[in-house]
């Protein structure tokens, strides 16, 4: 594998958009203050005609939200230049790439449709070699999409110099997992089929839509959650342990669970659940019904709530039912792997209480994990009681985009989504999506507010 290469310059496509002011620059300042720390040459760009001073503005705002300082944040926001073009034409890549001096990268923080219209042109074009790229998700609106902006990118630069961010790939909560599965003997020999009866990975929010209908009316809860973080999130949590972390082996060890990956008793019906929020409180906010938010088009059946449960079907793991699960508007947000463990062989007759399964929960926000195993009580020495061993993780140094963005300026692409795995996530739940376009799973409803439809509790 070639060496790794530093960026020095980083170039932000869509520089006036939310996803730069609001997560990447933040990112970007956590990272310069951080001891990974050092300074770019940063280079904004859209359409808009901001002026330099303007741009500075935005990128000091930005940075000033997350308190930092230090050296290479000031020096950063010193030598920061702003250049106006439309991507859309090889005159505006072309201004970019003569602006890129030294080792580059491009970020596409712009929409999806521009992302691929960019590289289109770019693959026709003349760049730097050492040119690193660097796409949002999603990564194409299906498998065919995905495979052929794949196509298109690796005519402008080798894979190894393509990053799609998953930034929960960057969160420190998400990253404990390496932690905990790989540096303690006594989780890790448990974690297979002999002893785990299922696993569930649940990101449920209380936010409701907040004004993204534009995205998400067209993306909806599986596409948006579930096709992405959750598939990454189990994919770390039930790869192999990797001989190392480096890129090769964390993206094959992930790769390899992704393609033994199918629906659930190959039965898209019967596996997956999806429902819609209607009007309902979350703490004192009130939340419109799903379908009067501005923007929506109540036709297109939008789901706000996605279940799907799916097999790894390989010698680890075959038989475990593993259910990915994700909603909006939810009365308690819930944002956890839980690993639930088979009932004992046997328990002595003596025990005055049946023995309930131990159950290891992986918790994101807030980031720490919980065991909870049977012991005996204080009172009767064969009452059996439930106790919770409890850890805390504390939050990580950096923001997740900013993880993200050390992967980047380092030139290591181990945190981001391989191209065949972009594609193959893509695969495993469009037997599903297919279901549910051809009204074969009724979508139900539940209130804002609510833990989603009653049916689906157990
Ligand atoms: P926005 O619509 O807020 O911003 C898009 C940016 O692209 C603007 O700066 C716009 O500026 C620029 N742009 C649009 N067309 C062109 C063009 N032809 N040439 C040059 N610049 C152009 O989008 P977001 O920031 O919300 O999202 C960007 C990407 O990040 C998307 O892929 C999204 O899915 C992804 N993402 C966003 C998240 C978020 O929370 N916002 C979270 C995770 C991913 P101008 O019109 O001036 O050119």
């Amino acid at each position: 594998m070639a060496p790794r290469t530093q960026i020095d310059t980083l170039v932000i496509l869509g520089a006036a958009g939310d996803l730069t002011s609001r997560l990447l620059l933040p990112g970007l300042a956590t990272l310069l203050a951080s001891s990974r720390g050092r300074t770019v040459r940063l280079i904004g760009s859209a359409r808009e005609p901001l002026t330099e001073k303007q741009w500075k503005q935005v990128v000091r705002k930005s940075f000033a939200k997350t308190g930092v300082r230090g050296e290479h944040v000031e020096q950063t926001l010193a030598n920061t230049t702003y250049i106006q073009a439309d991507v859309t034409t090889t005159e505006g890549l072309q201004t970019l790439l003569d602006a890129s001096k030294g080792t580059p990268a491009f970020f596409f923080a712009l929409p999806p449709a521009v992302t691929s219209l960019a590289c289109a042109q770019l693959a026709n074009m003349q760049v730097p070699k050492s040119l690193t790229l660097v796409l949002e998700k999603p990564f194409g609106t299906d498998s065919r999409s995905a495979a052929e902006l794949n196509r298109i990118l690796v005519k402008i630069v080798p894979e190894e110099q393509i990053h799609r961010v998953d930034h929960f790939l960057g969160r420190a909560d998400v990253l404990n997992i390496f932690g905990v599965r790989f540096s303690n003997l006594v989780i890790e020999q448990l974690l297979s089929n002999q002893n785990v009866e299922k696993i569930d990975i649940i990101y449920d929010e209380d936010l409701a839509l907040e004004g993204r209908a534009g995205y998400y009316d067209h993306a909806g809860a599986l596409r948006d959650m579930i096709q992405s973080h959750l598939l990454q999130i189990m994919a770390l949590l039930m790869m192999e342990p990797p001989a190392s972390l480096k890129e090769f082996d964390v993206r094959n060890g992930k790769a390899m669970v992704l393609d033994a990956t199918r629906i659930w008793k190959n039965d898209p019906v019967g596996s997956s659940k999806r429902a819609r929020y209607t009007a309902g409180k979350i703490g004192r906010r009130t939340i419109p019904a799903y379908t009067r938010e501005p923007g929506v088009d109540p036709s297109r059946e939008t789901e706000t709530l996605a279940q799907m449960t799916v097999e790894v079907a390989n010698w680890r793991w075959a038989g475990v039912p593993v259910t990915l699960r994700s909603g909006k508007a939810m009365g308690k947000p819930r944002k956890e792997a839980v690993i639930t463990f088979k009932p004992v062989p046997h328990l002595p007759a003596e025990f005055t209480t049946p023995a309930t399964p131990d159950v290891l929960r992986i918790g994101f926000k807030p980031a720490g994990m919980s065991l909870d195993i049977d012991v005996n009580g204080p009172g009767d020495k064969f009452t059996l009681e439930k106790a919770s061993l409890v850890a805390d993780f504390g939050s990580g140094q950096l923001e997740a985009y900013g993880e993200v963005l050390a992967g980047v300026l380092e030139g290591d692409a181990m945190l981001a989504v391989r191209g065949d795995t972009a594609v193959r996530c893509w695969l495993i739940v469009e037997p599903v999506l297919r279901a549910w376009a051809a009204g074969k799973v009724s979508l139900q409803t539940y209130p804002a507010g609510s833990e989603g439809p009653r049916s689906w509790l157990s």
